[in-house]
C-alpha cells in the first residue's frame, strides 16, 4: 500500500455543509476525481497528476495537531484505499468523516459517511446501508425525483439533506425550503461557509 496520497489542499476550518456544519474541522482534500459533474466546484481537484503527493504520517501529524474533527474530501476520496490515513487519524485520537459519491469501494475506519450521490455514476449498492448522510445537490426540477429515488436505498438511520447547487441558489433554494416542508424528513443543507467567505 502507498504511503503518500495526491493531496490537493488541506486546511482548517468550519464545516459548512450538512450535519455538521458550523463545526471546526480539519479538511484533507485529496486530488483526483473521474465523476465529472458539470456544476462542480473544485473542478481543478480533478486531474490527480497536478497535485503534489504528500507522505500520509506528515499530513496526520499536521492534522491531527490542528483538531480532532478531520473530514476527507475530494476530487473522489475513494478513489484511493483509506485505511492508513484513517487509521493514522484514529489512532491520534481525530473523529474521520468522509464525503463521497460512493461511486468506489469503501475502505478506512470511519465515524461519518456523507454520500453524495452523482447521477452520472452511481454509488455502488454497498455504500447505500453504510451511509450516516445522504446529501443531495439540487440543480434542476429532476434532482428531487433522484433524492427521494437515493433515500429509497439507504438505511433508516440516514440523515437527508437537500442541498442547493451554488450557481442555482437564487432560484432553486425556495423550491429546496417548499420540498423540506412538505416533506419533513429532509433537511435543507447550506454552503455556509461561501456565505461566511471561508474556505
Ligand atoms: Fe466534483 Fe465531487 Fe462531482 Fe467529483 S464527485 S466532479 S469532485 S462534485
Amino acid at each position: 500500500m502507498s504511503n503518500v496520497l495526491p493531496i490537493m489542499e488541506h486546511f482548517y476550518t468550519l464545516q459548512g455543509e450538512g450535519r455538521f456544519a458550523g463545526t471546526p474541522s480539519y479538511f484533507i482534500r485529496l486530488g483526483g476525481c473521474d465523476i465529472g459533474c458539470h456544476w462542480c466546484d473544485v473542478k481543478e481537484s480533478w486531474d490527480a497528476a497536478t497535485h503534489p503527493k504528500m507522505e500520509i504520517n506528515e499530513i496526520v501529524k499536521i492534522a491531527s495537531e490542528t483538531c480532532k474533527t478531520i473530514v476527507i474530501t475530494g476530487g473522489e476520496p475513494l478513489m484511493y484505499n483509506l485505511d492508513q490515513l484513517t487509521l493514522a487519524l484514529k489512532n491520534n485520537g481525530c473523529k474521520v468523516h468522509i464525503e463521497t459519491s460512493g461511486a468506489y469501494s469503501l475502505s478506512g475506519k470511519l465515524d461519518w459517511i456523507c454520500l453524495s450521490p452523482k447521477k452520472n455514476k452511481l454509488p455502488l449498492p454497498a455504500l447505500y446501508q453504510k451511509a450516516n448522510e445522504l446529501k443531495v445537490i439540487i440543480y434542476n426540477q429532476h434532482d428531487f425525483l433522484f433524492a427521494k429515488e437515493q433515500a429509497e436505498l439507504v438505511n433508516t438511520n440516514c440523515e437527508l439533506y437537500l442541498q442547493p447547487e451554488w450557481s442555482k441558489k437564487d432560484t432553486i433554494t425556495q423550491q429546496v425550503v417548499d420540498f423540506v416542508l412538505e416533506n419533513p424528513n429532509w433537511k435543507i443543507s447550506l454552503q455556509t461557509h461561501k456565505y461566511l467567505n471561508i474556505p
